[in-house]
């Protein structure tokens, strides 16, 4: 089969709801990824993040073929000898108490919106049922019926009622706004520290730390989804870290595998987590022993291979050299280490014909929110790649806006 027969046949059988860039990718090493005709592309999207460690470290592969081998999924209904490894491994990185492992980042946050709902409750004293969660606009949490129902983007709601109440949804960025926004009923506010599906959006200097002032002061629960900014993407372990914030509820996936298996937890202290016992909630998959044993060696490549402190270094220098090029098309460059998007002027027209040039010359970048390019690159990627690669994004960046 060639590309065409694979699109004709993707086509065909599977439900659209993606628009992939047209090309069938069969193999991928650190930074690259070679589609079946046998060509070759910088990976600057890196599975949203998923893969900050690089495609099939070898660290990681090691680990998931030697669990292959012994053991791959147990249950919850027995213990595996991966799981309570795993989860102190990433409590002592994180700095959190208890760690409860989940499969994809939108079942984390469900974890999430469980436990501080309950905490409302037992802790904090809300009349049953009146648990009020407050979120921002434009976030991104998953796809789930309950966190589309907080989402500010019409076509991930609309045709899915009837909605999950309980949200308040207030303006991204916005301290006064958070104050403002809080009743006697809140439980939590969750947020992401950096927008990354919202179009790559930098909340303004000191904000994390007011959200962490007033929730504290409001007995309300500070709860960060670092799905994508966490674990060395922005230059920090964690994006909080930028502001010295310690979220009470800390919610992880993507990263945490390394790309090769889905693999989340929400973080949290002995008050939050404990609000869960036996029977009140759980997944068949969640802390699985092949998981468990992917994400150990996933984690240990991210502080061996200080790829937090690659990111800052390689993102400040390459968001440096993005914003010197010369170009009409572009409005703004801003992010946070390897988390870059370059937003289009709305005049040029939408970002997706500058991500079918890129791809053209051998760049994998894909738009998110019609107008930015995102440049997000696995963090073990190599300067010199992303020196070949400015060269090519000047040109395509420079070029004539290409069709609309
Ligand atoms: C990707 C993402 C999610 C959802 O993760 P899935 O594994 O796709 O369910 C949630 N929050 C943020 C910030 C994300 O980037």
């Amino acid at each position: 089969m060639n590309t065409a027969d694979y699109l004709a046949e993707v086509d065909r059988y599977s439900a659209h709801n993606y628009h992939p860039l047209p090309i069938i990718l069969s193999r991928g090493e650190g930074a690259w990824v070679w589609d079946i005709e046998g060509k070759k592309y910088l990976d600057c999207l890196a599975a949203y993040s998923a893969v900050n460690q690089g495609h099939r470290h070898p660290a990681i592969v090691a680990a998931a073929k030697q669990q292959i081998d012994r053991l791959t999924l147990t249950s919850r209904a027995f213990h595996n000898d991966q799981m309570g490894p795993f989860l102190r491994e990433l409590c002592e990185l994180s700095g959190y108490e208890k760690a409860l492992p989940m499969n994809s980042g939108a079942e984390a946050v469900e974890t999430a919106i469980k436990a501080v709902r309950r905490w409302g409750y037992r802790s904090k004293g809300i009349p049953a049922d009146q648990a009020e969660i407050i979120v921002c606009t434009n976030n991104f949490h998953g796809r789930t019926t309950t966190v589309v129902s907080f989402s500010t983007e019409a076509s991930y709601r609309e045709g899915f009622g009837p909605l999950t109440p309980g949200f308040t949804i207030i303006p991204y960025g916005d301290a006064a706004a958070l104050e403002a926004a809080i009743t006697p009923n809140t439980a939590a506010f969750l947020f992401e520290p950096l927008q990354g599906e919202g179009g790559v959006i930098v909340p303004p200097e000191g904000y994390l730390r007011r959200a962490a002032e007033i929730c504290n002061a409001h007995n309300v629960l500070l709860v960060a989804d670092e799905i994508q900014t966490g674990l060395g993407r922005t230059g920090q372990l964690f994006c909080c870290d930028w502001e010295g914030v310690k979220p009470d509820v800390l919610v992880v996936g993507k990263a945490l595998s390394g790309g090769f298996y889905p693999v989340s937890a929400m973080l949290a202290g002995e008050e939050v987590m404990g609000v869960f016992a036996p029977g009140d909630h759980g997944s068949t998959f969640g802390g699985n022993p092949l998981g468990a044993a992917v994400a150990r060696a996933a984690l240990k490549v991210i502080v061996d291979e200080r790829l937090a402190e690659r990111a800052r270094e390689l993102g400040d220098w390459f968001m440096g050299e993005l914003r010197a090029i010369n170009s009409p098309h572009v409005h703004e460059v801003r992010g946070r280490g390897l988390m870059i998007g370059v937003e289009i002027r709305c005049e040029s027209g939408p970002a997706r014909p500058f991500c079918e040039g890129l791809m053209e010359r051998g760049i994998l970048a894909k738009e998110t929110h019609e107008q930015v390019v995102r440049f997000a690159p696995p963090l073990v990627v190599e300067k010199t790649d992303l020196e070949w690669a400015l060269g090519h994004t000047a040109e395509v960046l420079a070029g004539a806006a290409v069709k609309a």
